[in-house]
C-alpha cells in the first residue's frame, strides 16, 4: 500500500493523445503518482463521473504585455492573460519575449521576466522574437539564450518594424540549426501586402474589411513556400504558425510529402470566422473586432483547415491571443483617429486565449470532425513535445505535472464578453453556441478554476525552463 495521495480524481474518463480509458488518477506533491482502476484514501477527492479528464491546455502562441511599435497598449498583462487562460482550461501558456530593434535580446528577456514575476495564474514559458539579427545577437546572445532553455523563437516576414529579409531569414535559420532551436515563422509576403494596401487606399478602400484583401491568401501562400524553401536550403525544421487557409496549407503538405520537417499551427479564427466578419454591420468599424494577421478567409478555407486538423498536417492548435481594446483612442475601433484613416493602422490581433479550447471542442469534437484524442494532441501533447515541455507537461503519465482539465462534454454554454476574464472589452466570438465546456482547471494538483470561478492564487503560475524541441530529434 503506497502512501496516501493528496488528491484523487475519481470516476472520470482519462483522454490522452492516443487513448481513452476509465481510471482514477492519484496526485501527490503536484505530480501524478498513480493511475489505477480504483484509488482510495486520498486526502481530497474529486468526483469526475461523467467528465473527461484531459491534459491541461497548453497555448503555445499568445501575446501578453508586448511592446508595440506605435505605443498601443495591449489589453492583457501577465495577470489578466493567464487568468483568462486558466478559465479557458489552460495550465501553461507560451508568450513571446520580443526583441525591440536596436536593443539587446537578453535585456528584453530579463525585462519580460520582471513583468511576469509573481503575476501568473498558469505556468508560462517564453519564446523569443528576433527582430534585429545583428552579429552580436546571432553569434552570442541567441546561442546563450537557447542553452538557457529558450529553445524556440519567432521571426516575421512582414510588419515594418519586424520584417526580416531573405538573407536575414537564411542566417537566422542557420543559427536555429546549429543551436537546435525551433524557428517559428510568421509567413506573409511583406511587399505584396504593402502594394495591395497602397492600391486599396488609392481607391478609397480604407475600412477595416480591406485588411482582409491587403493581407491576401496569395501573399501568405508565397511567403509560406519561401520559408519552406529557406528551411530546405539550410536543412532546419520550421514551424509555420497561424496558417489561415487552403493555399498556404497546400504548400506545407507539398513539403511534408517530400519528407521535409515542416510543422504547422492553426488557430480558432480560421475555423470559426471568415473575412465577411470584417465587414462589420455595414462595412463599419465593428469589423475591426476581427482584424488579425493572417485574416480569416472563407468557408472553403475553413473546410481545408479541418482536413489539415484531421490528417495531421497541423500538429498544434493555438490561439494567437493578441488582445487589444476596441473602445478608446488607443483601441482598434472608430475612436482611434489613425485607424479611421486606413485599415493599416488598426492594431492587428484578437483575443482568444479563453475561447480556444471550447471552440475546438465544440466545433471539432462535439460535431464529430475530430476525435477527443486528436483534441488532446493538438491542444496539449503536441505543443509540449514541439516546445520542449514533454513529458513534464502535456501528458497524463506517472511522474508528469498534475496539469489536468476536466471537461463536461454535454454542457452547453454561450460565449459572451461578460463571462470572460481577459482584458479586452469584447470577444470576436460573442454569442457563439458551445457544446462541451472545461469545468475545472488543475495546475500541479491545485484547482485554479472551478466552474468559471478563478480560485488559483496570482503567482502560483511558475516559469518553466524548456528542453530541446522534439522537432530537432
Ligand atoms: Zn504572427
Amino acid at each position: 500500500m503506497s502512501a496516501p495521495h493528496d488528491l484523487a480524481i475519481r470516476g472520470g474518463t482519462i483522454v490522452t493523445a492516443s487513448d481513452r480509458f476509465r481510471a482514477d488518477l492519484g496526485i501527490r506533491d503536484g505530480v501524478i503518482t498513480d493511475i489505477a482502476s480504483r484509488i482510495e484514501g486520498a486526502k481530497e477527492e474529486i468526483d469526475a463521473t461523467g467528465l473527461m479528464v484531459l491534459p491541461g491546455g497548453i497555448d503555445a502562441h499568445v501575446h501578453l504585455a508586448q511592446p508595440t511599435s506605435d505605443g498601443t497598449v495591449m489589453a492583457d498583462d501577465f495577470a489578466s492573460g493567464t487568468r483568462s487562460a486558466a478559465a479557458g482550461g489552460n495550465t501553461t501558456v507560451l508568450p513571446f519575449a520580443m526583441q525591440v530593434k536596436g536593443t539587446s535580446l537578453r535585456d528584453c528577456v530579463t525585462a519580460y521576466h520582471a513583468q511576469a514575476e509573481g503575476q501568473c495564474y498558469t505556468d508560462v514559458s517564453f519564446h523569443l522574437v528576433i527582430s534585429d539579427p545583428t552579429p552580436q545577437v546571432l553569434g552570442q546572445e541567441l546561442p546563450a539564450l537557447v542553452r538557457d532553455g529558450y529553445t524556440s523563437f519567432k521571426v516575421f516576414m512582414t510588419y515594418d518594424d519586424l520584417v526580416l529579409n531573405d538573407a536575414e531569414l537564411l542566417e537566422v535559420f542557420e543559427v536555429a540549426r546549429r543551436e537546435r532551436a525551433l524557428v517559428m515563422v510568421h509567413a506573409e509576403g511583406h511587399d505584396a501586402i504593402k502594394h495591395m494596401t497602397r492600391r486599396l487606399e488609392e481607391q478609397g478602400k480604407t475600412a477595416p474589411y480591406y485588411h482582409a484583401e491587403a493581407h491576401h491568401q496569395i501573399a501568405e501562400r508565397e511567403a509560406t513556400h519561401r520559408a519552406i524553401s529557406h528551411a530546405q536550403l539550410t536543412d532546419v525544421p520550421v514551424m509555420i504558425v497561424h496558417v489561415s487557409g487552403r493555399d498556404p496549407m497546400e504548400q506545407i503538405q507539398w513539403a511534408q510529402k517530400r519528407g521535409m520537417k515542416v510543422h504547422a499551427e492553426t488557430c480558432p479564427q480560421y475555423i470559426a470566422l471568415t473575412r465577411d466578419d470584417l465587414k462589420g454591420l455595414n462595412m463599419d468599424f465593428e469589423g475591426a473586432k476581427y482584424v488579425c494577421s493572417p485574416p480569416p478567409r472563407d468557408i472553403d478555407s475553413q473546410n481545408a483547415i479541418w482536413e489539415g486538423l484531421r490528417d495531421g498536417t497541423f500538429e498544434v492548435f493555438s490561439s494567437d491571443h493578441c488582445p487589444f481594446f476596441f473602445e478608446g483612442s488607443d483601441g482598434t475601433g472608430k475612436d482611434n483617429p489613425r485607424a479611421r484613416t486606413s485599415f493599416k493602422w488598426v492594431p492587428n490581433g484578437i483575443p482568444g486565449v479563453e475561447t480556444r479550447l471550447p471552440i475546438l471542442f465544440s466545433e471539432g469534437v462535439s460535431k464529430g470532425r475530430i476525435t477527443l484524442e486528436r483534441f488532446a494532441a493538438l491542444t496539449s501533447t503536441n505543443p509540449a513535445k514541439l516546445y520542449g515541455l514533454y513529458p513534464q507537461k502535456g501528458a497524463l503519465v506517472i511522474g508528469a505535472d498534475a496539469d489536468i482539465t476536466l471537461w463536461d462534454p454535454a454542457r452547453e454554454e454561450v460565449i459572451t464578453q461578460e463571462r470572460l476574464h481577459h482584458g479586452s472589452d469584447y470577444t470576436p466570438y460573442e454569442g457563439m453556441q458551445i457544446k462541451g465546456w472545461p469545468v475545472r482547471t488543475i495546475l500541479r494538483g491545485q484547482t485554479i478554476v472551478l466552474d468559471g470561478v478563478v480560485l488559483g492564487a496570482k503567482g502560483f503560475g511558475a516559469y518553466q525552463t524548456r528542453g530541446t524541441s522534439g522537432a530537432m530529434a
